[in-house]
């Protein structure tokens, strides 16, 4: 990694506040999406001529739908208590990644034109015109932001800079200056059924390759099965379970659990897709195509529960959004919406996260394990962002640390926490959350990457920890590239349900 062209973070006795360099990261940028990318999103192909005044326009509309934008612009006391919690921050020492500048970036032109003060003296309050620089600093800076709430755990008023930071992309996607990785993605999944572009014939090879190397290494026939109509569980995980490492090896672990605990279940050629890079972007309209198509693939096939496979975000859209977009869950009245929830099985929850689902199996008693096939990992666990501050699992506080965590522990002897306060509901993102994960954003995703980084190799060096943990898509991708930058193995991350699948008993192994 010496021929990188930034410079990484060096790992520090003592994790201290970094001294500030202004501008450190101001060349940082994601690609435009091009006119073409940005008209089939329903978006302008450019930046439109009177782009201030639609922006603005925009704007008010969003101020005017969401009450928690207005609060959130309103209610800042400049008290700092969030300055030195954003990992970009800490990595880059860059002040407008603090939290509370990125918010400033929007507030200061919110009191321009929605403040009498900002209207009437703008110099003494600190508003600004919304000029071409101020419009690409937003570009900059909110594409500097993985959307992962840490600021607002430490914020005494709950202010959310993820919230913000959707509205500002929102309004800058809606003046034809959108971001080409997420508004890409989006379009495949809406044109193909899931973030990768791979279609229905080329899923049915991967999974038919899958089943074939699955009964090599256990003599065992562990199906994954595609668009079975009648099957009890539609599982809806991310795309990146089918073929990426690790990633596949989750979805080797789901389909050990479905067959040892003898539960049909099937996946969607249709809704091959829990992700969903809607939330990215703040577009609620795209949000909702996109639970749409798990709805429609639902009631086609007639299952009676969905579980949802290790994705961050797509956990957080499920859990907190999929009643209200698409009546999976509760909540909708109309037709399709009351004939799902007809449908579904009331004795389970609608969704289920995949940790919750085994963890019900294990507490039955329907799961069996050999653990010490696990003993070659000394584990610990990332808890993913969206997972950790934006959702929950079970039905009681916290259940969204604990299970997981009793999963490994139910699978493995050797489990190691990091330190208190970079996991749980402080927990540190991966760096490339949020629509970042993407090669033009490297430098930020190292970077970022970095407080998680020291935490890791504190145990890593201390009690020898080899394997870490996580449910998510996302952070296993990104941990996956720039592990190596900070001296560990790519292969040190991995999914909760390989874990699973190392140690379980299929019951009928050869
Ligand atoms: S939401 Fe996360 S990435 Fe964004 S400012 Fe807060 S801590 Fe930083
Ligand atoms: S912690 Fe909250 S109130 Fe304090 S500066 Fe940050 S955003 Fe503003």
């Amino acid at each position: 990694m010496a021929d990188q062209a930034f410079k990484i973070p060096e790992y520090r006795e003592f994790p201290t506040i970094p001294a500030l360099v202004p501008g450190a990261m101001a060349h940082s940028k994601p690609y435009v999406a091009n006119e073409k990318i940005q008209q089939e999103m329903g978006f302008p192909g450019q930046l439109v001529d009177n782009w201030e005044e639609k922006a603005i326009e925009k704007f008010g509309e969003l101020l005017g739908k969401y009450r928690s934008l207005k609060v959130f612009m309103d209610s800042c006391v400049h008290c700092g208590a969030c300055t030195d919690k954003c990992h970009y921050f800490i990595s880059t020492g860059d002040p407008k990644n603090m939290p509370v500048a990125r918010q400033d970036l929007m507030r200061s032109v919110y009191r321009r034109y929605f403040t009498l003060p900002g209207k009437l003296f703008p110099s003494l309050v600190g508003a600004r015109d919304l000029t071409r620089e101020v419009l690409d600093e937003w570009f900059s800076y909110f594409w500097q932001c993985s959307e992962c709430r840490r600021c607002s755990v430490f914020c005494p008023y709950g202010i959310d800079t993820a919230e913000v930071t959707m509205a500002a992309r929102h309004i800058m996607d809606s003046i034809g200056y959108g971001q080409k990785y997420s508004n890409e993605i989006i379009l495949k999944l809406n044109k193909i059924g899931n973030n990768l572009g791979l279609p229905g014939p080329a899923l049915e090879n991967t999974l038919e390759g899958l089943e074939e190397d699955v009964k090599d290494d256990t003599g065992v026939d562990v199906k994954y099965p595609l668009n079975v109509k009648g099957a009890e569980v539609l599982l809806v995980t991310p795309s990146a379970d089918f073929f990426a490492e690790p990633h596949i090896e989750s979805l080797i672990g789901y389909g050990k659990v479905f067959h040892a605990a003898g539960i049909s279940w099937t996946l969607s050629s249709y809704a091959s897709e829990a992700g969903n890079f809607g939330l990215f972007n703040g577009s609620y309209e795209h949000m909702r195509e996109v639970a749409l198509r798990v709805r429609k693939a639902a009631l086609e096939l007639g299952v009676k529960r969905i579980v949802v496979g290790e994705c961050g975000h797509a956990w957080r859209v499920a859990y907190a959004f999929w009643n209200t977009l698409s009546g999976l869950g509760a909540g909708a009245k109309d037709p399709f919406a009351i004939e799902l929830q007809n449908q579904l099985d009331p004795r389970y929850m609608q969704p289920s996260h995949i940790c919750e689902f085994t963890w019900d199996l294990i507490q039955q008693g329907r799961l069996k394990f050999d653990k010490e096939k696990n003993d070659h990992r000394i584990i610990t666990f990332h808890d993913s962002c969206n997972v950790a501050r934006a959702s929950r699992m079970g039905n009681y506080p916290g259940g969204q640390f604990e299970i997981p965590r009793n999963v490994i522990k139910a699978v493995a002897n050797n489990y190691v926490e990091m330190a208190p306060d970079t996991i749980c509901e402080s927990t540190f993102c991966c760096g490339g959350g949020g629509g970042v994960l993407t090669d033009d954003l490297i430098e930020l995703r190292v970077k970022g990457a970095f407080p998680r980084m020291e935490a890791l190799k504190q145990v890593a060096d201390g009690q020898g920890v080899n394997f870490m943990a996580t449910i998510c898509a996302i952070c296993k991708a990104q941990f996956s590239k720039v592990l190596p930058y900070y001296g560990f193995d790519m292969r040190l991350v991995g999914g909760v349900h390989q874990l699973v699948s190392t140690a379980i008993r299929l019951g009928d192994e050869q």
